[in-house]
C-alpha cells in the first residue's frame, strides 16, 4: 500500500455541491447490486475514501436512509448521486463520475457480481466479489 494520497475535485451536474478529497489509490470499483442499479440505472462506479470529503454546498445534499447499515446522498437540485456511506464508519464510496480525474483510474473490482443481470458484461479483467463475500467483509457483527 502506498501512502501517497491523490487529490480529486468534483461536482454534481448543477455545481451546487463541490467535493474535494484525498484518495489512497487511483482505482475505481463497480457495484451490480439491485439497489445501485435502481439508483443509477446501471452499475454504480465508485471511489473509496476512509475520510469524508471537503464539501461546499452541504445544504444542497439530501440523504436517503437506504438500509440499516448504509445511506445514499444526492444533490437535491439536480439529482446527481454523490456518495454511499456505511453508517457508523468512516467509509464513503463516492460516485466516480463526479471527478474528471477518475477517467484514467484502474477498474479494480466488481462487487455483487452474482446480482449482475445477464444483459450486460464488462470485458475488463477485474477482481470480483459475490454478495456473500461483500457481506462477510463489511457487515456489522
Ligand atoms: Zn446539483
Ligand atoms: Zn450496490
Amino acid at each position: 500500500m502506498s501512502s501517497e494520497n491523490f487529490m480529486v475535485n468534483g461536482s454534481c451536474l448543477c455545481e451546487a455541491v463541490k467535493l474535494k478529497m484525498n484518495l489512497p489509490e487511483k482505482v475505481l470499483n463497480a457495484c451490480h447490486c439491485g439497489m445501485c442499479r435502481k439508483w443509477t440505472s446501471g452499475p454504480l462506479f465508485t471511489v473509496e475514501s476512509g475520510e469524508s470529503a471537503h464539501v461546499e454546498g452541504r445544504e444542497s445534499i439530501s440523504t436517503y436512509n437506504s438500509s440499516e447499515w448504509a445511506e445514499r446522498s444526492f444533490c437535491k437540485n439536480c439529482g446527481t448521486h454523490l456518495f454511499y456511506h456505511l453508517k457508523n464508519t468512516n467509509l464513503y464510496f463516492y460516485s466516480a463520475g463526479l471527478f474528471k480525474e477518475t477517467a484514467d483510474f484502474k477498474f479494480k473490482a466488481q462487487i455483487y457480481i452474482d446480482a449482475k443481470p445477464a444483459c450486460y458484461e464488462f470485458s475488463n479483467k477485474t477482481e470480483t466479489m459475490t454478495e456473500a463475500e461483500v457481506m462477510a467483509k463489511f457487515a456489522p457483527n
